[in-house]
């Protein structure tokens, strides 16, 4: 057993208990069973000595065993799956728990589809793991159980029928070991088909513009048959498993009726006795197969749990905090940047030894081209990425050394694109803070000026939006946004414009929430129109990841320099806003 295995059947144990409880089932089941054995023999020889009294005893009896052993199999198997549900719902919880504190390059490096794959595809097999510890405990128990029974009975013809067990052991492992590798083969197929079918949800526009359908089917084609060939090869191996111990167990069974058929005719032991052995020779056949399931059961489970461990809980968490973190204070809302590089997992140079200071209150608005490094700057100060060089500070406080939380917490971000959640108005503004009263509610919105909107909704506050409710306006849904910002009284506010036109009105109450701001909060705006950038107190200019000019845009148009290019060049393209 290696670490992977180790650290997989520490959720296993965790379900003892009831673990515990269905074992002890098994264990009267097991003698329930045996004494079958024995009452099997003794009708027999009643039968054989015609003795009705005997015979209405044994009846009787059989009854009573049987309505006790029906609360024993109940809990045999009851008890095994609560355990095995109990251990998958923890395994979720902790996996979505870890995806949670996975930095946001984890995601953008690997396809989602891989990682549903994983939730939905392997975490099941591993349920099996709680059967197994069954299989490896309550079989081999029944085994020798039944085994001391036969040899009881007669050692002679246990022995003979022992002969076959060593070939059934050898033959087991060989498959097992055939079915694992196909089993690793299929799941990995299986994960290719998920990460294509997600590839090609996400891009079906491109696929649709480029008229590509048919490469796409032809691709999904391929991969689906190559599961279906791995798949195949392992059901193949599995059918292959069942009937070959079957076979094998009837050859000891015939061979047992020979022998033993003899020995009653010569009178050495009763008929009563062989029948018992048969059928005590039948459940350690069937015991046997369990045992065979055991290897093929630990194989697959650790080619899931290999998948689980390396993909996604062995993935570093978000950088969290240093041990003796800064739990910020209230912050002002100075930021400093100085000399900061930054560069991407992928090489991609991002930002070069950027320094600039932003006062508390300030509203400052970076432009620049698309790829100038505008985003990466934001990120940067949400710690989602660290830089390579350089320091990033807030207050003085060094980004490196603050609790995370303290710091999100305290900066409230306007996305470009406003994601709701299938919810009311109200759930969606408060999703930052959920504790939220409804009169904070109705005080972010009015911020946001949000609030008119708002109650002209068919219900208010209370209206549903989302998937299937009300439509929003694009900026309506950036107010929504906006408002769910302001919920948090963030010190800092970062705005990332969107690039597509808003409705007049919306564009005038965002830029009144921005005003009113100034000299309240720092105030940082991805800025794609020229009306922010104008009432923007600083302008900071970015291209190709350098700061290049930085002022106010009057400044900026009287230097004459890569900023009023810019700003002429748009004018020219879009006539003047
Ligand atoms: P802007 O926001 O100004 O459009 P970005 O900050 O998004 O610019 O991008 C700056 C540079 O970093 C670009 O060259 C871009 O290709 C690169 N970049 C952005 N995000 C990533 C990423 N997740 N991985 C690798 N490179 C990236």
């Amino acid at each position: 057993m290696d670490a992977i295995e180790r650290r997989f059947w520490r959720y296993v144990a965790r379900q003892w208990k009831p673990m515990l409880v269905a074992l002890l089932c098994s264990v009267g089941v097991t003698a329930i069973t045996g004494f079958t054995a024995y009452l099997l023999e003794r009708v027999i020889q009643s039968m054989e000595f015609k003795d009705p009294a005997q015979l209405n005893v044994i009846s009787l009896t059989v009854v009573g065993v049987f309505a006790f052993k029906w609360f024993l199999s109940y809990g045999q198997v009851y008890y095994l799956a609560f355990a095995a549900q109990r251990m998958m719902a923890r395994l979720r919880e902790d996996i979505f728990a870890h995806m949670q504190r996975l930095p946001l390059g984890f995601f953008q490096s690997r396809q989602v589809g891989a990682l549903q794959s994983i939730l939905a595809n392997d975490v099941p097999i591993l349920q099996s793991a709680v059967l197994l510890v069954r299989d490896v405990l309550d079989a081999p128990l029944r085994i020798v159980a039944f085994l001391v029974y036969i040899f009881y009975l007669n050692w002679r013809l246990a022995l003979l029928s022992c002969l076959f067990l060593p070939a059934i052991a050898l033959l087991i492992q060989r498959l097992g070991k055939q079915i694992h590798r196909i089993t690793h083969q299929t799941q990995g197929s299986l994960a290719d088909i998920t990460a294509l079918v997600q590839e090609v949800l996400a891009g079906v526009r491109v696929i649709k513009t480029f008229a590509m359908e048919d490469r796409e089917i032809e691709r999904f084609t391929r991969y689906n048959q190559q599961v279906l060939h791995h798949s195949l090869k392992g059901e193949r191996r599995r059918a292959r498993l069942r009937p070959t111990v079957e076979f094998i167990g009837a050859v000891s069974i015939a061979l047992v009726l020979w022998f033993g058929g003899h020995q009653v005719a010569a009178g050495q032991m009763s008929t009563g006795q062989l029948m018992s052995f048969l059928f005590l020779l039948h459940q350690i056949a069937q015991a046997a197969n369990g045992v065979g399931s055991i290897m093929l059961t630990r194989k697959q489970i650790r080619a899931a749990a290999e998948r689980i461990f390396h993909e996604v809980l062995d993935a570093e968490p978000e950088v969290y905090d240093a041990p003796d973190a800064i739990v910020l204070p209230r912050l002002q809302g100075r930021i400093e940047f100085r000399n900061v590089s930054f560069r991407y997992p992928t090489g991609e140079q991002a930002l070069r030894n950027l320094s600039f200071t932003i006062e508390p209150g300030e509203v400052v608005a970076l432009v620049g081209h698309s790829g100038a490094g505008k985003s990466t700057l934001i990120d940067l100060l949400l710690r989602f990425y660290k830089p390579q060089q350089g320091i990033i500070s807030i207050d003085g406080y060094d980004l490196n050394r603050v609790q995370l939380d303290s710091l999100r917490q305290q900066i409230g971000v306007v996305p470009q694109q406003t994601v709701l959640f299938v919810g009311t108005v109200a759930e969606n503004i408060a999703y930052g803070k959920p504790s939220a009263s409804m009169a904070e509610i109705e005080a972010a919105a009015r911020a946001a000026h949000a609030h008119e909107f708002i109650e002209r909704l068919p219900a208010g506050y209370q209206t549903l939006i989302g998937d299937r409710g009300v439509r929003l306006s694009g900026g309506e849904s950036q107010r929504i946004a906006i408002a769910r910002a302001l919920l948090r009284n963030p010190r800092i506010l970062i705005l990332d414009e969107a690039t597509a036109a808003l409705d007049p009105v919306s564009e005038r109450m965002i830029q009144r929430v921005i005003d009113e701001g100034r000299g309240e909060r720092t105030t940082l705006i991805i800025a794609h129109r020229w009306t922010t950038v104008q009432c923007a107190d600083r302008v900071l200019v970015l291209h190709r990841g350098e700061l290049v000019e930085q002022g106010t845009h009057a400044e900026l148009l009287a230097r004459n320099g890569y900023y009023a290019r810019l700003y002429h060049a748009a004018l020219v393209t879009s006539g003047g806003e």
